[in-house]
């Protein structure tokens, strides 16, 4: 089985959590079932690996492709409240050793959530108007009731250095198990693009097992920019750690803006 390798960057302020969702968000060490994105552990035998994993063949999956010409136009209330802070970089595919949350993170569409952690996926996981991206970030949140929000920021290619990445790239952990914080201390914001208010919404699920399906989607409408150089070393440490498109079921996909 090819090794499952995830890096994972935490937010190190504020307190610990002690839900269990995360816990379950990348599994193992948790008793299930280990799983894969290819061969005989990958996306279309994640539902089989695990009973635990069940939602994997659910109506409401992530990702999707996400149309413009079918979407509806819809007002939905966001607000961002997030705080620099030190990033400890995980290179880990098997557990999640800490679990540093910041509280009151996001409110959306009346609900508040606390960010759980951020991480990467190479290439993007969803597409927009039938085209990938070469990265897309995940910052992942929950709310009290249990429930996820995940911000999805799409990566394009750019001449620029990505301010946000740049805190990090001198401490990515190249070794699985191995853990990096960096030095300078790095703001959520930084990632977001310039109009952070007007995203993609709908309701799907975890992309990894087990795909619980209460996952609240904002994905930013216009990707950020990074260079090629910056995307390669975080694929190079990730290889394709994307899950394929999932059927939409004609759920219904909104353009929102504040
Ligand atoms: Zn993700």
């Amino acid at each position: 089985m090819k090794y499952f390798v995830i890096l994972i960057l935490i937010a190190k302020t504020v307190t610990h959590l002690s839900a269990q969702s995360d816990q379950s968000l990348f599994n193992n060490h948790s008793g299930h079932h280990d799983w894969a994105y290819s061969g005989q552990y990958g996306p279309d035998h994640w539902a089989e690996l695990d009973p635990e994993y069940r939602d994997c063949n659910g109506d409401l999956q992530s990702p999707i492709d996400l149309v413009h010409a079918v979407c509806q136009a819809k007002k939905v209330d966001i607000q961002f409240h997030y705080h620099p802070f030190f990033v400890d970089l995980i290179n880990n595919g098997h557990t999640l050793i800490e679990k540093v949350v910041e509280p009151k993170a996001l409110e959306l569409d009346g609900e508040t959530y606390t960010l759980l952690q951020f991480h990467f996926h190479t290439p993007s996981e969803h597409h927009v108007d039938h085209k990938k991206y070469p990265m897309e970030i995940h910052f992942v949140h929950q709310n009290q009731a249990g429930d996820y929000a995940v911000i999805a920021v799409l990566v394009e290619y750019g001449i620029r250095a990505n301010p946000f990445l740049a805190h990090f790239m001198k401490s990515l952990p190249t070794h699985v198990h191995e853990e990096r914080r960096s030095h300078e201390k790095a703001d959520p914001m930084e990632a977001l693009p310039r109009n952070n208010h007007k995203f993609f919404y709908y309701k799907g699920s975890l992309t990894t097992p087990p795909c619980s399906q209460n996952v609240s989607w904002v994905v930013m409408e216009k990707p950020v920019q990074a260079t090629e150089i910056q995307i390669a070393q975080i694929h190079n440490i990730l290889y394709d750690d994307n899950r394929p498109i999932q059927d939409s079921h004609n759920r219904v996909v909104y353009l929102a803006d504040y």
